[in-house]
């Protein structure tokens, strides 16, 4: 619109200064040829563009100033004009392709030849021969330049809005070549003057300074580029992530090929997603598509080969490709590492109307791309390496490394009235589905896991896998409770069977919870407190357990032991306890409970589940239930010896009855202290007894063949029925105590045990109750018809010196007896 009321404007100043010029007389037209000479003269300087140069500054010079200044001399101003527009007209039609532009730049060469013509007429008529005719003409040149100069900077600050001073001040520099120009016109016009065989001498100047000139150009592109080139490398070498790179490279890549856009294409490649950028002129940032089609990339990628379109570039078929998009030219180039093709680097829509890319600018590609590819490639190692550094190759979780970062970060983040939550998911029985179905079967369980939890967890959640069979979760939360929650719920989704081939494999999960602030701000921390709640959330019903210091506590202690209970089994300083069996109904003491003591030196008593623990994972546990077994024994033969016997009962670990050697190794040991076998009742809990499924069949009946008793332990808090137990070679059920100290207050407790109580009669099992604490619970249990009791009531368990002592005090023989072996009955 401005620009239009601009072009008008020079037409109105065109028109104004020519007319008066029209009519004035000393100037002669002069012959045809010399009119058709200087036009072609006008056509050849307009189209010869010089790219100099000066310094830093890179400008381009038109030398239509040579024969502008020749004409002003020899033609007619209205001639002037003519040959001037009518050069100007046709080189500009190849030129720009937007009328608007078109027709000013027409008019601007109009009008600033108009403005010199007026000057000339003015100040003329002009003669070679006489300086005063050169200044003229030398003035009437810069005004012209002068009017073509203001005429551009006025469409620049209309159409960009604006011109900095910087600007304004790189534009007039081609003013000063013009006026070089010029005075070299002038001295061509002397040199015909004085002949026109000079015109040789001219023509063969003009040929050296063109050749110096090709060189030169040649020279300045080709150290440019090498350059470029040797800044690129060094940016992108420096690059440090995919991202940056990409940032460097395609705005680089744009730059050197002065193109629209510059695009970087890798395939996805494995578990590698595709990486597609763009860099636009004019816009900050990469743009995530390409313009040019994709079928001319996938090309490239396939064939390892250069592919270049456009006007200059290409064949028809290629061209057809290019039609549909608005590229007007394009060369992609594959970018090698080794023998592959990891991806390819393209630039489109060369800058210019009128510029397009040429065979040059695909050799240049050519050679960025081989400087660049190793670059992009390590790139993506990097980014691979980092990938896997952060990530779990089974499920493509984050892993236990990225858990931490986000813990730190989670931790620091966190707002007052929230928590971080840090849940971890133990998958249950993976060691079975490995062992029975294969590692593979065991991978896709833990992927199928992995993916279940991911999709399932809340919004803003972070899932890992953290361990062989271990998910974490980290989210921030209300409080503890919601926690809490939340772990009920995954586990509840996470539970629908697997299908694997014709068989449903189970998913079953455990949850530990460690909270920030509540359980500690160090990653590691959290982590090992989730995990061991995780520990302690197996051996729940509910499956889902907060970290409490209580879980700690047991197991750092269990961590230092191992050694010191080696010591201590070596030293003899591990002692047994017993505490008396009572048949409930005569109150008579039946036998006693053989339970392992051990006072460590520093830490005290430690409770017998986490020395036996101990013993268990370091290979201790035989010489353990050796030490017991042999001080049950001699005590048991001790009190036959005496005269009133007593059965002892040795607790085994589920592990001993495994042991393939135990059985015989039990039968020499009963043959050694002389105790008949029916006095040592083995108590064996109730998950012990069936838990490895038949393994620990043999051993039990290889052990009821020798005629020691056995007991099933705990029974209650296992799964199996009592029918099932049947079918054991069992003569003992003892109710686990929870239920029998439950019995007094809980009515479904006291139902559990007359229902034990009852079934146990019919199979013809003895039951005994373990945890009596009260007059109440025993009269409870002798009104069901419970066999035997044992308990705090009676005694705790007592070293055999304070036994002795209780025995002498609580028990006196049985009146009714008089046998040899004289029963015990408790007295109150
Ligand atoms: P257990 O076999 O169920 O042993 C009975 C436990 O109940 C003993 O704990 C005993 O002190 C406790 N107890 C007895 N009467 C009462 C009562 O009235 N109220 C309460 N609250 N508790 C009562 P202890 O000695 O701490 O033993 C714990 C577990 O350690 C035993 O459970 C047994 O499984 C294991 N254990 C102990 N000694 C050995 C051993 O020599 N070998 C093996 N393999 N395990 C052992
Ligand atoms: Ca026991
Ligand atoms: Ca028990």
């Amino acid at each position: 619109m401005y620009s239009w009321l601009i072009t008008s404007g020079l037409i109105v100043l065109t028109v104004a200064l020519t007319v008066p010029t029209a009519g004035v007389s000393h100037f002669r037209f002069g012959p045809w040829w010399l009119f058709a000479a200087l036009a072609a003269l006008f056509l050849a300087g307009q189209a010869i563009n010089l790219h100099l140069e000066v310094g830093r500054q890179s400008m381009t010079v038109a030398l239509v100033e040579i024969p502008l200044l020749l004409s002003l001399f020899l033609l007619h101003p209205l001639g002037v004009l003519a040959a001037r527009v009518l050069a100007g007209a046709v080189v500009y039609l190849w030129r720009t392709k937007d009328v608007t532009k078109y027709f000013f730049n027409v008019f601007l060469f109009a009008a600033a030849t108009a403005v010199a013509n007026a000057v000339v007429v003015a100040f003329g008529p002009l003669s070679p021969t006489h300086p005063q005719s050169w200044v003229v003409a030398l003035s009437a040149i810069l005004m012209a330049e002068l009017v073509t100069y203001l005429g551009v900077a006025l469409v620049i600050s209309v159409v960009q809005g604006g011109l900095t001073t910087r600007g304004l001040l790189r534009n007039a520099q081609p003013m000063a070549a013009g006026l070089v120009c010029a005075v070299i016109g002038l001295i061509m016009l002397l040199a015909i003057q004085v002949t026109l065989w000079s015109l040789l001498l001219l023509l063969g100047l003009t040929v050296a300074v063109a050749l110096a000139y090709r060189a030169y150009a040649r020279f300045l592109s080709e150290h440019q580029k090498l350059d470029q080139m040797y800044e690129l490398t060094r940016a992108v070498r420096r690059a440090s992530s995919e991202g940056e790179l990409a940032d460097i490279l395609l705005a680089r890549v744009r730059e050197m090929l002065r193109a629209e856009y510059a695009t970087l294409w890798l395939p996805a490649s494995g578990r590698y997603p595709e990486v597609l950028l763009t860099a636009k002129e004019g816009v900050r940032g990469l743009l995530d598509k390409a313009p040019a089609p994709h079928s001319l990339r996938a090309e490239v990628i396939e064939e390892g080969a250069t592919r270049a379109v456009g006007p200059k570039l290409g064949d028809d078929r290629e061209r057809e490709l290019l039609a549909s998009s608005r590229v007007k030219d394009v060369i992609t180039v594959p970018l090698r590492s080794g023998s592959a093709t990891v991806g390819c680097l393209e630039c489109a829509n060369r800058l210019g109307d009128l510029h397009l890319f040429d065979h040059a600018d695909v050799a240049l590609m050519e050679a960025i791309a081989s400087q660049t590819a190793v670059a992009v490639e390590n790139s993506r190692l990097v980014e691979r390496l980092r990938f896997d550094a952060y990530h779990d190759a089974l499920t493509a979780l984050p892993n236990r490394h990225r858990m931490i970062t986000a813990l730190e970060e989670a931790v620091q983040v966190r707002a007052p009235g929230e928590v971080v939550a840090l849940l971890i998911f133990d998958v249950d029985g993976l060691r079975d589905v490995n062992d029975s179905l294969g590692h593979s079967a065991g991978d896709q369980l833990l992927a199928e896991v992995g993916k279940r939890l991911a999709d399932r967890a809340p919004a803003g959640s972070l899932v890992a896998r953290i361990g062989g069979d271990e998910f974490a979760l980290l989210l921030r939360m209300g409080n503890t409770e919601a926690a809490v929650g939340l772990a009920g719920e995954l586990r509840t989704a996470l539970q629908d069977p697997m299908p694997f081939g014709t068989l449903r494999l189970d998913v079953d999960t455990a949850v530990g919870i460690a909270i920030h602030p509540d359980h500690g701000s160090e990653p590691e921390m959290l982590l090992q407190r989730a995990d061991l709640a995780t520990l302690a959330a197996k051996g729940t019903q509910a499956a889902v357990q907060v970290f409490n210091l209580g879980l700690e506590s047991r197991s750092v202690r269990r961590l230092g032991l191992a050694g010191d209970l080696r010591r201590a089994i070596d030293a003899g300083d591990l002692e047994v306890y017993f505490q008396p069996k009572i048949a409930i109904g005569r109150r008579e003491l039946v036998g006693v409970e053989c339970l392992a003591r051990w006072k460590h030196p520093t830490h005290g008593w430690v409770a017998p589940e986490d020395f036996v623990a101990v013993a268990e994972h370091t290979g201790q546990l035989g010489r353990l239930t050796d030490l017991v077994l042999r001080e049950g024994l001699r005590r048991c033969r001790q009190w036959g010896d005496e005269g009133h016997p007593l059965t002892v009962a040795v607790n085994l670990s589920p592990r001993t009855l495994v042991d393939p050697v135990f059985a015989g190794y039990l039968e020499e040991l009963v043959q050694e202290y002389g105790v008949p076998p029916e006095r040592l009742t083995l108590e064996i809990t109730e998950d012990g007894m069936i838990a490895e499924t038949d393994r620990p069949l043999p051993t039990l009946r290889r052990l009821r063949e020798i005629g020691v008793r056995l007991s099933v332990d705990d029974f209650g808090t296992g799964y199996s029925s009592l029918s099932y137990l049947r079918r054991l070679p069992v003569q003992e059920v003892k109710i686990d105590r929870t239920f029998v100290q439950g019995m007094a207050t809980d009515e479904g407790d006291h139902a559990i045990v007359r229902a034990v109580v009852d079934l146990a009669g019919h199979f013809g099992l003895q039951v005994v109750a373990e945890g009596v604490e009260s007059e109440l619970a025993l009269s409870q249990l002798e009104e069901i018809g419970c066999d035997v009791g044992q308990g705090f009531y009676f005694s705790r368990p007592l070293s055999y010196e304070r036994l002795t002592a209780w025995l002498a005090a609580r028990t006196e023989v049985s009146p009714a007896d008089s046998g040899d072996d004289r029963k015990l009955r408790v007295v109150p």
